[in-house]
């Protein structure tokens, strides 16, 4: 294995991210119903207004009995009564009586204990207690879940299934989450158009716009997409006022950044906002451009479909997830050996497509075939994302790398 370092001095990946992450901001809150809160990010403290349980129940089904009458066994009470769950009992349990009582039924006055139906034996209106019960017994205490005025969850808390369940328990039919950013979505040049319509014999269709939306969406976007504008710089301009217009958070184009003639998203946002950085030292996706137009973040993709993607998820993604109140976006990996070699690679930072086996040994890479930044089936057919750090020049088969999953249609 040879190494190089100090090839171009273009922006790496990490401080590539650390300048996007610095410039967008957590967006505002917004009160949905409890179950289109899942997965987002709470943007208010949660107390509770009552105890949980409300009064002291039966964790069992049995009788309440004072636990002064059942301390030694066999003995034998009277039954005064039942208790249902749902319904306060009006009977109150006098030394010497006891009331049926199912499991989540208020404990009546005067009980303290339950002993369960397996520890007894019913003859007419007697119960007869087979065995010693400790005061207590059985009993669950109102409050024991949940106390009044308590924080039960505090902002920035991911909601998960349990707690939207606790919402629920609560009493809660909203809670207040971080909105969700409004991604408008535009793909450039003369050369794409729209699916479902008929291209020309020099056309292809447009993929990015579909690839881009289904990964802000999976990362709790709202995908605007803006179809195609052609390659002038009218165009450009007028498909990021439309943009604005949809009171965009983040704006994402693909094509027309790299030094074509006609690459003309970098010339706008030179002309239309800041520019920040548009070279990259990574592949698939060198040039990619990042600025901010109107105080709306920009991320200016490369046309080329791999590159489309692989930007998106390295980029929109954290961004995104941080304007949603996310601390932290980890992106499950496994380390893997590779079956194929790196012949040879530039210096950039390589993000290569591998199919991953599980072995006894550990999980094995396969490239997926053709690399090349147009290839959307390498990424079809991938499980994995092999990160091939920069400086290294080729890499042997047997070496170990890190290999960030594509599994799922949800994203990490
Ligand atoms: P560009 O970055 O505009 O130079 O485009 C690089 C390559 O990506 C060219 O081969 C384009 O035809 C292709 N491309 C650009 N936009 C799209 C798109 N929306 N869907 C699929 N391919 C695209
Ligand atoms: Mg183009």
């Amino acid at each position: 294995m040879r190494k190089r370092y100090g090839g171009r001095p273009t922006l790496s990946v990490e401080e590539a991210r650390e300048r996007i992450l610095e410039t967008v901001r957590v967006l505002e809150p917004e009160r949905v119903p409890i179950l289109d809160a899942l997965g987002r990010v709470l943007a208010e403290p949660v107390v509770a207004e009552r105890d949980i349980p409300p009064l002291s129940n039966s964790a069992m089904d049995g009788y309440a009995v004072r636990g002064e009458d059942v301390a030694q066994a066999p003995v034998r009470l009277r039954v005064i009564g039942e208790a249902a769950a749902g319904h306060v009992c009006e009977a109150r349990v006098e030394p010497g009586t006891a009331v049926r009582i199912m499991t989540g039924a208020p404990i009546p006055e005067g009980a303290d204990t339950v002993v369960r139906f397996e520890d007894t034996r019913l003859e007419g209106e007697w119960v007869e207690i087979l065995v010693p019960v400790s005061k207590g017994k059985n009993v669950r205490p109102a409050g024991e879940d949940v106390r009044a005025g308590q924080e039960v969850l505090s902002p920035g808390k991911v909601l998960r299934p349990q707690e939207i369940g606790m919402l629920a328990a609560l009493g809660r039919t909203e809670v207040a989450v971080v909105r969700r950013p409004r991604v408008a979505i535009l793909a450039t040049g003369d050369e794409v158009v729209p699916p479902g319509q008929t291209p020309g014999p020099a056309q292809i269709y447009d993929a990015n716009t579909y690839t881009v939306s289904a990964l802000v969406r999976s990362v709790g976007g709202i995908p605007l997409p803006l179809g195609v504008a052609r390659d002038q710089e009218e165009l450009v301009r007028e498909g990021i006022r439309r943009a604005l217009e949809a009171r965009a958070d983040f704006i994402i184009t693909s094509g027309g950044v790299s030094v074509g003639d006609f690459d003309l998203v970098k010339q706008v946002l030179a002309a239309e906002g800041e520019m920040r950085f548009w070279s990259l030292n990574m592949k698939p996706g060198r040039p990619l451009a990042f600025g901010v137009v109107a105080g709306v973040p920009l991320l200016g993709l490369p046309g080329n479909p791999v590159s489309a993607m692989v930007g998106t998820l390295m980029f929109a993604r954290p961004a995104l997830m941080k304007m949603q109140g996310f601390t932290e976006w980890p992106w499950p990996t496994v380390r893997a050996r590779l079956l194929d070699p790196i012949p040879s690679k530039d210096e950039r930072r390589h993000y290569v497509r591998v199919v991953l086996r599980e072995t006894a040994d550990g999980y094995e890479a396969r490239l997926t075939g053709d690399q090349g930044s147009g290839i959307l089936n390498s990424l079809v057919l991938a499980d994995g994302l092999a990160v091939i750090p920069e400086g290294i020049t080729s890499l042997p088969a047997g070496t170990e790398v890190e290999v960030l999953w594509l599994k799922w249609g949800k994203m990490p």
